[in-house]
Order: structure tokens, then sequence, then C-alpha cells
């Protein structure tokens, strides 16, 4: 299995700020935001991509979900709004290669994404 750098923020070799954690997933500011609020929801199993998923793993990918709406309620962009995002491979826009849910919101998010 590859040590991802998620693997490393898990196992704390890497700082990074926790907004979340309990014995499947943590949750995570992202370094490099694209809105006033960007977290990350990764979970502690390492699954490569969305594509990597099987029906055994059903239950951590929910778990995932429920995270980033609890997380959009507590940093108080649940009525505004917000949206939650898995990128799959190249042209997903993945550059870490084990699976994340994102929750961006904070602002007016455009529709086309880019
Ligand atoms: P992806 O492009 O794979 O969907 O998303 C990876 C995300 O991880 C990016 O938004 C990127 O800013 C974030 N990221 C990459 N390295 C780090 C890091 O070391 N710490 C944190 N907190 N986020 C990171």
């Amino acid at each position: 299995m590859s040590n991802t750098i998620f693997q490393k923020i898990i196992k704390r070799e890497i700082p990074s700020t926790i907004l979340y954690e309990d014995n499947d997933v943590i949750a995570i500011e992202d370094i490099n935001p694209v809105s006033p609020v960007h977290a990350l929801i990764i979970p502690k199993k390492c699954i490569e991509t969305l594509n990597d998923l099987s029906e055994k793993d059903a239950t951590i990918v929910a778990k995932m979900i429920l995270v980033a709406k609890n997380l959009a309620k507590e940093l108080k962009i649940d009525q505004s709004g917000y949206r939650t995002i898995f990128n799959c491979n190249d042209d997903g826009g993945q550059t870490v290669y084990h699976i994340h849910l994102h929750l961006i919101g904070g602002r007016k998010l455009n529709w086309p994404p880019g």
C-alpha cells in the first residue's frame, strides 16, 4: 500500500488542522483552500480511487458523507449551501490517491465546474 500524504497526516507525521476524527475517518482543513470553507473528509483505510471501492466500503462512504453534513452545520454553511466532491483520476482532478471528500462552501460556487 502506498504511503500517501493523507496516511502521513493520519499518523501525525505531517501536521494538519483536524476538524473531526474517529476510528474510521479524519477531517482536516485543506492546505490550499478554494473557498472560505474547504475541508477534506478522509477514510483512515487507504482506498486509492473511487474505482477501487467495493460493497464492503459502503458504510465508510456513508459515514464520510454524514461527517461532511455535520461539519457543514458546525462551520455554519449548511443554510447558505455547500458542495461535496470526490475527484477521480486525472481528468477528475485527483492529485492524492487516497479517496477523500471535499467539502467546500462559504461563497457562491459556480456551476458547471471548470
Ligand atoms: P484532489 O486534487 O486529490 O481531489 O485533492 C487533494 C487535496 O489535498 C487538494 O485540495 C490539496 O490542496 C490537499 N492537500 C494536499 N497536500 C496536503 C497537505 O499536506 N495537507 C492538507 N491539509 N491538504 C493537502
